[in-house]
């Protein structure tokens, strides 16, 4: 906790739940093998840190994400605890399948908002990806599990410029309409400010899509991920994706992603009194100690200013 005082700001929520996205979104972007040990103490180090909510891993087929190859083993190895929650990326029905075996409780599903993205990430049109999901938020939902629905793209794609919002809504309600019990926003280029935030969340609380269901996902490209995330907290948002020590943001990667990192967010929370259940100290520790094993420093600043690292 910082000892430089706590005062809060009209508007906000008493506390969030922060989904911890680093050992997925951030490590499957790193190109050197992860030993499985490495993988299964950070899930736990974040969990001792307080997090409830952490993406553990995706059943992607290994040639696409070869890094998440092991993702039965660090699923069996990880130490699941009562009350937290490690949901797993699920591409479709096979990998649902898998996902089930081992106890999985909560999933999620990645799509995009925009024609351009979808075909690149998933060879697939946004209504074909759809399809592709219903029978798997389906049967995910039959067997009592959570389903996370990511929208990527949200704000802004590297082919088409600016995306009209219109399209969110439309994704949104339609991956609503499916079963997801929960909607991730992705600034995944990080190009969002804080008034297009406003507008995207007015437009789709608007169309009826309760708040409470909405999380937002922003990346630090372009410096803005804390701003928009404060703005998303005024609209009533209470889930925040963020990433340990802003994992998946390479700064000498060309593809560098920039995920917001869980540190510099917990400061924020911690100087507004915003409950979030984390430790920023393990927090910052965990984080220092996964850099020193990506041998290369973290880019989140809360995490350089608490360690050194
Ligand atoms: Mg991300």
């Amino acid at each position: 906790m910082s000892s430089y005082g706590v005062d809060h700001l009209p508007g906000l929520p008493g506390s969030i739940t922060v989904c911890e996205v680093g050992p997925r979104d951030g490590l499957q972007n790193e190109s050197g093998l992860i030993p499985v040990e490495a993988k299964v103490e950070l899930v736990e180090r974040l969990v001792d840190a307080g997090h409830t909510v952490i993406e553990t891993t995706s059943m992607v087929h290994p040639k696409w994400v070869p890094q998440l190859a092991d993702a039965e083993e660090v699923l069996r190895r990880v130490d699941r605890k009562p009350g937290v929650r490690y949901p797993v990326l699920v591409p479709n029905r096979r990998g649902l399948d898998r996902a089930l075996d081992l106890g999985v409780t909560d999933i999620a599903v990645f799509g995009s908002v925009t024609e351009s993205f979808s075909t690149a990430n998933l060879n697939r049109s946004v209504a074909e990806s759809l399809e592709m999901f219903a029978p798997v938020v389906a049967r995910a939902r039959e067997a009592g599990l959570a389903v996370r629905g990511y929208l990527s793209m949200c704000w802004g794609d590297p082919w088409e410029g600016e995306v009209p919002i219109f399209r969110v809504v439309d994704v949104a309600t339609k991956l609503l309409r499916l079963g997801c019990t929960e909607l991730s926003l992705g600034d995944t280029i990080g190009v969002a400010t804080p008034g297009r935030v406003a507008g995207l969340l007015d437009a789709l609380i608007a169309a009826q899509i309760p708040v409470g269901r909405i999380a937002v996902h922003f990346h630090d490209t372009y410096g803005q991920a804390l701003a928009n995330t404060l703005t998303a907290l005024q609209h009533g948002v209470t889930t925040v994706d963020a990433s340990a020590g802003g994992l998946g943001g390479c700064p000498y990667a060309r593809s560098a992603t920039g995920n917001l990192a869980t540190e510099d967010l917990q400061w924020q929370m911690d100087g507004l009194g915003v409950r979030t259940g984390l430790d920023i100290d393990k927090l910052a520790d965990t984080s220092a100690w996964m850099a020193k094993e990506l041998g290369r420093p973290s880019p989140s600043r809360a995490v350089r200013a608490l360690t050194g690292a």
